[in-house]
């Protein structure tokens, strides 16, 4: 189970400029299992500095781990390295002093510090570990992809789909067809 959960009363007390460093360990499959293919035990591991400022807590930091994507082009699995930066601004929502609710000018409520003073890292650890995920992971420079007619796996060998005929040569090679197919192949390269 995740727990990016950390309670930051004592930061919040603290004064301005005050930081914490926490260390965090976020199970990928429970957060994005989009990026950890089958397996279940990958782990996204890094620390956070928490900085107390006026405004709230600052959170920075970098996680890094390994994700397990589609290849773009075939959509065998690939991994590749995950490097999640955080950069987040986390905002109380009840004033230490008074005990009177606040209510950030922050709209997004994943950035909202609860009334417990827990600040909670998870979806921010989540939206920013889909964002660092490459959009167009290959599983080799060279992959040759799907057949787009019979989606056979190129990388596995040929498929018996003959190439599609290029357009402007229609004509010509429903002429040539006729006689010798390996004839026109050559005179249309
Ligand atoms: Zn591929
Ligand atoms: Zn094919």
């Amino acid at each position: 189970m995740n727990d990016l959960r950390f309670n930051v009363a004592q930061l919040l007390r603290d004064v301005v400029g005050a930081a914490r460093r926490v260390e965090v360990a976020a199970n990928l499959y429970e957060l994005a299992p989009e990026l950890s293919g089958d397996d279940r035990s990958r782990v996204l591991r890094g620390a956070v500095r928490m900085l107390n400022t006026n405004a709230g807590i600052l959170v920075q930091g970098r996680l890094t781990g390994t994700a397990t994507l589609a290849c773009a082009r075939c959509l065998e699995p690939v991994t590749t390295p995950l490097e999640v930066e955080i950069e987040e601004l986390f905002r109380p929502t009840i004033d230490l002093l008074t005990g009177r609710a606040i209510v950030p000018e922050e709209e997004d409520r994943a950035l909202w510090i609860d009334e417990h003073h827990i600040l909670d890292l998870t979806e921010v650890v989540r939206q920013d570990a889909l964002l660092a995920a490459p959009l167009n992971a290959v599983c080799s420079e060279a992959c040759r992809g799907l057949c787009p007619t019979c989606g056979q796996n190129l990388n596995e060998g040929p498929c018996d789909c003959k190439p599609e005929p290029d357009p402007r040569w229609g004509p010509l090679t429903a002429l040539l067809d006729d006689r010798d197919n390996d004839r026109a192949d050559d005179q249309n390269v």
